[in-house]
């Protein structure tokens, strides 16, 4: 284990691990994979640039090493890569791993969350935009029905799975399911978590007056239920929890855009290809991959993402403005992972 704990330029450790498995996805929401630009011709990566399960797993040993304990994987959507629960059992087994979490549109949970849970998984976000079944099929640009995802959620949970929602909230697109979707989670115990629209990748069509901020939707649903925030559960914890006051049910908001949280951001990103990403709104990243095919050893691996987090001084969101958002040049959510 490491006795120096590794600081970045803004004295940020570094916790968490993102680990994007796949850059494909079965859906289309538009405000990550908008069709127009991944359509029938766009160029994923072929199978050899992505990288293998052994190669995901020496490096989040190496992350582990310098101080990573949660590691969550993404996509793209993660359920689409082959065998799956193999990659789970593996993160496990490493030493220093503290919770493993998985970020998933839920289309595939029917046919994988068994052997996933039986491979040690316990905790899912599910992505869910909205109930109203022509909303949702047109969010998810492949028509498909909210009833099927939510149908799938119940089963994870039946089998023991802790769950938690995503909703990606756009004004004027979905804000009108706000109160629905609280209320059936609400009923089901479950906690649900608005996100407000990041400017994440290009073409997404966003812009600030798209942005339904934390502050519009707790106004929402304050006209219907009485909330109470709660506290941080840890340091650098993303979600701002609040209690609905007649049941132990929660909800949560990522307020990346109304009430940024750089300072306290503790992750580093893997994408498929084994770029090493130190900000969700990066233009680049650094190459592991090669490293790894060139034969380089564990000690130079440690000592390059030592450098790379130690020379970290992201801020985006901390200082995003409507030219920043238009003018730099993303890399998309579908590959990063969120
Ligand atoms: N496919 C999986 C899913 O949708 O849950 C995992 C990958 S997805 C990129 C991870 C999360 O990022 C999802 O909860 C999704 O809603 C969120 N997301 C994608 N694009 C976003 C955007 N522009 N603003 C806010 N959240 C976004
Ligand atoms: Fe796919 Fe998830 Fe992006 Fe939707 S948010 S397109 S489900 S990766
Ligand atoms: Fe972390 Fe970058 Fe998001 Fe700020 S903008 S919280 S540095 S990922």
């Amino acid at each position: 284990m490491n006795s120096h704990p590794l600081k970045d330029q803004l004295r940020r450790s570094i916790r968490d691990l993102r680990i994007s498995v796949t850059d494909r996805c079965n859906f289309r929401c538009s405000y990550c994979m908008p069709k127009e630009i991944f359509g029938d011709d766009f160029a994923f990566l072929p199978k050899s640039e992505c990288l293998s399960f052994e190669e995901i797993h020496r490096l989040a040993k190496l992350f582990v090493c310098l101080g990573v304990k949660k590691i969550r994987l993404t996509g793209g959507e993660p359920l689409m890569r082959r065998n799956l629960p193999d990659l789970v059992s593996q993160i496990l087994s490493i030493d220093g791993v503290e919770d493993i979490g998985l970020t998933t549109n839920g289309l595939l949970l029917g046919q994988q969350a068994n052997r996933l849970y039986e491979a040690g998984l316990r905790r899912l976000n599910v992505s869910v935009d909205a109930l109203d079944p022509e909303l949702f099929g047109r969010l998810n640009g492949r028509g498909i029905k909210p009833g099927f995802i939510l149908k799938q959620i119940e089963y994870a949970r039946e089998i023991g799975f802790e769950i938690k929602v995503n909703m990606v909230v756009q004004k004027g697109i979905n804000d009108s399911e706000i109160l629905p979707m609280a209320a059936y989670f609400k009923e089901q115990g479950i906690t649900l978590r608005f996100i407000e629209f990041m400017d994440v990748g290009n073409d997404t069509g966003w812009s600030f007056d798209k942005v339904i901020t934390k502050k519009e939707i707790v106004e929402r649903l304050k006209n219907t239920y009485e909330l109470e925030p709660m506290n941080q559960n840890y340091f650098g914890e993303v979600a701002k929890r609040y209690r609905y006051k007649d049941s132990d049910a929660q909800v949560g908001f990522i307020t990346s855009v109304s009430e940024s949280f750089c300072s306290s951001c503790t992750r580093a990103r893997l994408s498929s290809d084994g770029k090493f990403y130190t900000c969700l709104f990066a233009s680049g990243g650094f190459d592991l991959r090669q490293m790894l095919r060139n034969g380089t050893n564990d000690e130079e691996l440690l000592a390059v993402i030592t450098s790379v987090w130690e020379q970290r001084t992201d801020r985006y969101s901390d200082e995003r403005t409507e030219q920043t958002a238009k003018n730099r040049k993303k890399i998309s959510m579908s590959y990063i992972g969120g």
